[in-house]
């Protein structure tokens, strides 16, 4: 006699599931999405996760991401481009609330404060998704305990690739958490490369220059007061680190704290 007890319901749920909380779309190539929280999940600000969808051959698709969101918050918040055909990005770009993406709960990642020796000012230099570590750290009340002054330099090629950024920084003055700690500390250097802007140019050659310290009304960098966390393409992080070299600052790690530290915003040649 067959078994006339129905089956279970199909599992919809996938292994290590968030739903998406909230969606934004910055630009035809940027969005950011919030997603839940898991409950274990224990990070420090400016580290990164893996996270993705479920891809056509029945195997998770994942990516690195950076947490864009301080480690106080009960959600996660990612910062995302949009590969035309990535694959992932061509598919997660069209993910709503209510979704469900992928979140294997393992932190990791060099941009965090433990990596860094004591210091006096901290330098977030980040092109592009770049910023989203520093999303994080922009908005966790140690980086303003630890630090007298912040700059966050952040290079776009156009006006409307830095809203996220602008919008993010705007709001800290208000945020009832950090509001006072943030300011006259956070010192915010948006800059393009390709569209009109009143600051302009890119993160290598307004230090390089001088510009960005004149502009600022600050020192040169000074490996005994200042710190920097970079956060770009291979190309950039390459230019950065021998400026921040020739300044004398050092290159740290988890293991061994120094003056920077250096994260790739993504792998490959990127735009
Ligand atoms: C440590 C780490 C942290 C990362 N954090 C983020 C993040 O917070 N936000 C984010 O959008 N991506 C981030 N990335 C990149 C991310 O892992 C994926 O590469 C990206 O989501 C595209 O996935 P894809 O499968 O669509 O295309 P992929 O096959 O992964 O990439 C295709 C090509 O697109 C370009 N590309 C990929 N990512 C970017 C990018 N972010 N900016 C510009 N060009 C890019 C590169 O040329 C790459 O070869 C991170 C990567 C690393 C290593």
């Amino acid at each position: 006699m067959s078994d006339m007890t129905s089956a279970p319901a199909a599992k919809l749920t996938l292994p290590d599931a968030q739903t998406v909380t909230a969606v934004t779309h910055w630009t035809d190539s940027l969005f950011s999405f919030r997603v839940s929280r898991p409950a274990s999940l224990r990070f420090r600000s400016g580290e990164f996760v893996m996270i993705g969808l479920m891809g056509d051959n029945g195997k998770p698709l994942l990516r690195a991401y950076s947490i864009a969101s301080p480690s106080w918050d009960e959600e996660l918040e990612f910062y995302s481009i949009k590969v035309p055909d990535g694959p992932l990005t061509s598919k997660l770009q069209h993910i709503k609330v209510g979704d469900e993406i992928i979140l294997r709960p393992k932190p990791v990642g060099t941009l965090v404060h433990d990596a860094l020796l004591p210091g006096k000012r901290m330098w977030f230099l980040a092109t592009g998704t770049g910023l989203a570590p520093f999303a994080s750290l922009m908005r966790d009340p140690e980086t303003y305990e630890k630090y007298e002054q912040v700059i966050m330099m952040h290079t776009c090629r156009t006006v409307a690739e830095l809203e996220y950024g602008r919008r993010l920084v705007e709001s800290l003055a208000d945020d009832p958490l950090i509001g006072e700690m943030v300011a006259g500390k956070l010192l915010y250097y948006p800059t393009t490369t390709r569209e009109e802007f009143h600051h302009m140019g890119r993160v290598t050659d307004n230090l390089s220059s001088g510009k960005v310290f004149a502009d600022l009304g600050l020192p040169p960098m000074d490996p005994a007061t200042d710190r920097a966390m970079v956060c770009g393409s291979l190309a950039f992080n390459v230019d950065v680190k021998a400026i921040l070299e020739g300044f004398g600052l050092r290159e740290g790690a988890n293991s061994e704290p120094l003056e920077y530290v250096v994260e790739k915003a993504f792998v490959g040649d990127g735009v």
